[in-house]
């Protein structure tokens, strides 16, 4: 078979999952105060009408209401292996596109519908299609598939509450636009020599490419609004505090402490070693900053620990802070 009727026979494959019904979901919880204030504390929104009741039902909603963002969370099914027995129509769609190469997975858009506000006590269900898959296609990351789902939200009782659309791409790792893989020297140990993917670019817009180039210079910066100089991070186009589009770039001391923290064992992505752990990084300047923590025993992480910047050169093209212990102290000293 040629190349293209390969193709051709293989998009077939991928296309009779088009208009499937992946099935319903009903969430685990209700819509409930502890997972909206681990959401907010985490997204580091402060407004009110998520968590202060007496203040909350003084506001036009008259009561406490979930972030309209966190509707997926109120039934996504959990990591865990149980929770993920009894493959349904998306799964065997990954399978099928995972078996033919295309194993790295990039979200690429999310589009978000509310038809009203949730509160607590809401019991959400959902229903997902999946509603096209494309033909395989060049892109910046590498040669993929794209996959788009739809998603209804509704309450147990069939109250519709939003929609969303979300599509990835799903792509063979070291097939894009700046493809190099290091070569593994003499001293590489066997099962390092194996070539493995690159590390998932970042999708590099014209907000964010600062921040990309400094580190590739071993400089950490943070955006900073020209119009009330508040400092925010990740990049954004506007400023959340006085709505300025204008800003420049601060540079950043290097030192931190954790505010959080996760050591990731699964699932596991092949351009990653594992277990990995990944901080969410107070900076002192005051913004945060989700990065790798090394050089430490993961068992001895802890929350509030100072830390201060290390470099990572993954490859030519990617240069990422990751975070170490402050001030290592010399080996053999406590
Ligand atoms: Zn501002």
């Amino acid at each position: 078979m040629s190349d293209d009727a390969a193709k051709a026979a293989f998009l077939a494959k991928l296309q009779v999952f088009a208009g499937s019904e992946v099935g319903s979901q009903n969430g685990a919880d209700e819509v409930n105060q502890a997972m909206i204030r681990h959401w907010v504390e985490a997204m580091g929104d402060k407004n009110p009408v998520y968590t202060e009741p007496d203040i909350a039902t003084k506001s036009v909603h008259g009561q406490v209401i979930a972030p309209p963002v966190m509707m997926q969370a109120w039934v996504m099914r959990g990591i865990a292996p149980a929770a993920r027995e009894g493959g349904n129509a998306q799964d065997s769609l990954m399978a099928l596109v995972e078996s033919e190469g295309f194993t790295s997975v990039v979200a690429t858009n999310c589009e978000q519908e509310y038809d009203r506000m949730l509160h607590l006590g809401d019991h959400l269900r959902s229903r997902t299609v999946i509603d096209s898959v494309s033909e395989e296609k060049a892109t910046g990351l590498g040669v993929g598939h794209f996959i788009t789902t739809r998603v209804e939200y509704e309450t147990l009782d069939g109250e519709p509450v939003g929609r969303q659309m979300f599509r990835i791409l799903k792509f063979r790792p070291g097939t894009g636009r700046q493809a190099t893989v290091p070569k593994a020297d003499a001293e590489t140990p066997d099962f390092e020599k194996r070539a493995r993917p690159l590390r998932p670019r970042p999708a590099l817009t014209r907000d964010n490419q600062f921040w990309f180039e400094a580190a590739k210079e071993h400089r950490l910066v943070i955006q900073r609004c020209s119009g009330c100089g508040v400092l925010r991070h990740p990049p954004r186009p506007r400023c959340d505090k006085c709505g300025s589009y204008e800003w420049d770039a601060a540079e950043a001391s290097g030192r931190g402490a954790v505010y959080s923290f996760v050591v990731n064992h699964y699932p596991q992505v092949p351009a990653f070693d594992y277990p990995l752990a990944v901080g969410l990084i107070d900076l002192e300047e005051g913004t945060r900053l989700v990065a790798n923590i090394v050089g430490i025993d993961h068992a001895d992480i802890t929350i509030g620990m100072p830390v201060e910047v290390e470099w990572v050169e993954h490859d030519p093209d990617l240069t990422l802070p990751a975070f170490g212990p402050a001030g290592k102290k010399p080996a053999g000293t406590k």
